[in-house]
């Protein structure tokens, strides 16, 4: 089998072949059995093989799979974006269907830029981002992302770069701690929109809790209060980049509803066609959307698959299987259980130096040394190893970056389907601390 499309394979050797996924399991072609406990990319939110969602796809398949988004409209995309109005916080009712979580950042951001030029603000072009995140993969979404490993061979295509501070209370970046640190980091948004020029700024991204580049950092209460209050000072439009955190994963629909802010506009994906088809969108509020309903009247971005039939009936499908299972409820539940035995952990593995996030989205940073909190050093590749011992437990885990910008730190992220039971959480549990066994074993 050729793989010349991985770009970086998990294992040294050929990877196995999957014969088909059920529930939070996939069989390779071998017979063998792996416990998806990161959703693949923390994606497959609602587990594989569901045939609610692959019936509902035969349907809309049977009927038309695909049409311009220019020429028709269909019921599936219409109905997806009406479930999403209902499912969203606020006046979220919005939706521009996208392919990928890099496109629908992307669209975010233009949306952001369109609302001020049709509100006769044209300077307000910028769009400030936090070190330590990641919102994709393309150079605009690339250009916001504050990931190093993954800006650095590319540093002269990229527009901009991330300027406000990570909240990052484990290894806080001004060396304090909550809350008498008065939340300096959200404070630092105000510091980067004076320095530019509120003039200039039409929006600020961030995650509710950092994905990929921190492994679940969770802000304390009040941050995203104080952010809210911030963007509204200085006339900044607020994006929660929900493309992990959303959909239920984090016990409520967005990450965002864990505190008392309201986005302007989201970005969703991953959790949104949970595997079974490839779809994102960003969703704006009826306050952005008005003056470009009143100005162009339409967002200039789209792709050729933009709202395709196909897509929409499985994402839609998808968030009618969630509701039916509450599965953001059963995510909280299960987080919660699979948290505490985690942080029980931390005893027999001094190398879990941290366990965060918040239902179905956990990060567990890796310590060298727990006395001085100091991180592997990056040359040994800590965290890669522990993904492929657990692999060779067969147990699928997400690795994630953490520790200094740029330097050494190491983490992984746990984040199964929401459906898993407390049987098969046990299991995960059982299979994790079998790989934690041979990194012990390794670190010797
Ligand atoms: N935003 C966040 C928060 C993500 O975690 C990701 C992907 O990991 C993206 C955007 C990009 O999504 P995609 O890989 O679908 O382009």
């Amino acid at each position: 089998m050729k793989r010349s499309y991985l770009i970086k394979p998990l294992l040294d050797e050929q990877l196995p072949e999957i014969a088909f996924g059920r529930g939070i399991f996939l069989y390779g072609a071998d017979g063998k059995d792996y416990l998806d406990g990161s959703s693949g990319a923390i994606t497959c939110s609602i587990g594989h093989g569901i045939k609610e969602i692959t019936d509902a796809m035969n349907e809309q398949a049977k009927k038309v799979s695909f049409v311009y988004r220019s020429h028709f409209t269909s019921k599936a995309a219409e109905g997806l974006a009406d479930k999403l109005a209902e499912l969203l916080p606020g006046d979220l009712n919005w939706s521009f269907f996208v392919n990928s979580g890099s496109e629908a950042a992307e669209t975010a951001m233009k949306m952001a830029i369109q609302y001020w030029q049709e509100k006769g603000r044209p300077s307000k072009t910028a769009v400030l981002s936090r070190w330590r995140s990641y919102h994709g993969i393309t150079m605009g979404a690339l250009s916001l992302s504050g990931y190093p490993e993954r800006r650095v061979r590319f540093t002269d295509h990229l527009a901009s770069n991330p300027d406000v501070s990570a909240p990052y209370c484990f290894r806080c970046p001004f060396q304090q701690s909550y809350p008498s640190c008065n939340l300096m980091c959200a404070d630092d948004l105000e510091r980067s929109i004076k320095r530019m020029g509120e003039e200039n700024i039409a929006a600020f991204i961030a995650e509710p809790i950092v994905g990929a580049a921190g492994a679940c950092l969770t802000p304390p209460p009040g941050y995203y209060e104080r952010i809210r209050d911030i963007c509204d000072r200085y006339d900044v439009l607020f994006i929660a980049d929900e493309v992990m955190t959303g959909m239920g994963r984090t016990g409520k629909v967005l990450a965002i509803e864990h505190w008392d802010c309201l986005p302007d506009i989201v970005v969703l994906g991953k959790g949104l066609g949970a595997g079974y088809s490839p779809i994102a969108a960003a969703v704006a509020s009826d306050k952005v959307m008005k003056p470009i309903q009143e100005g162009s009247r339409v967002i200039m971005s789209g792709h050729t698959y933009s709202g395709n039939p196909q897509s929409a009936a499985a994402a839609l499908a998808v968030l009618k299987y969630m509701d039916k299972h509450s599965l953001a409820e059963q995510a909280a539940r299960q987080g919660q259980q699979l948290r505490e035995q985690l942080n029980g952990m931390q005893q027999s593995f001094p190398f879990i130096g941290e366990v965060r996030g918040i239902g179905l989205l956990i990060g567990i940073e890796l310590l060298n040394n727990h006395d001085d909190m100091a991180p592997f050093p990056k040359q040994l590749k800590a965290g890669a190893k522990l993904v492929e011992l657990a692999f060779r437990n067969r147990l699928i885990l997400y690795p994630a970056s953490a520790g200094e910008e740029g330097g050494d730190g190491d983490a992984v992220i746990i984040a199964p389907p929401l459906t898993i039971t407390s049987q098969e959480t046990a299991d995960l549990l059982k299979r994790f601390r079998r790989a934690c066994n041979h990194f012990v074993q390794w670190q010797k």
